[in-house]
């Protein structure tokens, strides 16, 4: 009689144990599916249409927009047509939310007291913003730690940082990339292309900025 107690006790401790595992293990199971789902849900989902883009320099001025072989299709180096380009405003070409705001690759030590220092590799101090709807726009060789940190929303026409020639920059400028998806694209501002569409030979093209507050 008082043999059994122990062996039935054990098995009723065995079955308490194993149901909880296997529920754990289901559902563990379903989150991981789902998120993966949401994950390739969001990656595949078609581009919204194009932001009304401005260029990423202050309102009126007028920019030498360009690129140089070995540079990369749909990359544009901006430069400014007067004045210096050490410490320009770089504004955001439209609202949304600030995704990078850090160094890529190395700093070097090209300053306005240097401007012939050691040249860094990447992009040195450099931004990126999310626009929504997969689209996307970089700025890189920024003189100095971003204004802005990752997460923070920013308004068209914001500052972001200042042209420097951080990162693999032969002289201060800003690089400027749009993005639609994984792909980079042509840039346009204020609704027309800018005609940089590959890097087969070294060309400019002036465009001057619409990027203006609100009303003016
Ligand atoms: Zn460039």
């Amino acid at each position: 009689m008082t043999t059994g107690h122990p062996y039935s006790s054990r098995t009723r401790h065995r079955s308490r144990r194993r149901r909880p595992l296997w529920i754990l293990l289901a559902v563990t199971t379903s989150v991981v599916l789902l998120a993966v789902a949401v994950v390739v849900a969001l990656a595949l989902r078609p581009p919204g249409p194009r932001p009304l883009f401005q260029l990423p320099v202050a309102c009126g001025e007028t920019w030498q927009l360009g690129t140089y072989p070995g540079h990369d299709d749909y990359d544009v180096d901006l430069f400014p047509t007067e004045g210096e380009a050490w410490g320009r405003p770089v504004l955001a070409s439209y609202a949304g939310r600030v995704t990078v705001a850090g160094i890529n690759g190395s700093l070097g030590g090209r300053t306005p007291e240097n401007p012939d220092g050691p040249r860094g590799r990447g992009g040195g101090y450099w931004v990126k913003i999310d626009h929504g709807g997969r689209w996307e726009t970089q700025y890189l060789h920024l003189l100095e730690e971003p204004l802005v940190r990752v997460g923070q929303r920013v308004a068209q026409g914001q500052q972001i940082g200042r042209v420097g020639s951080t990162g693999n920059s032969g002289a201060p400028h800003l690089h400027y990339e749009q993005r639609r998806g994984w792909q980079k694209v042509e840039t346009y501002f204020d609704g027309a292309p800018s005609g940089i569409t590959h890097d087969d030979a070294e060309y400019t093209v002036a465009r001057t900025s619409q990027n203006c507050p609100a009303g003016s």
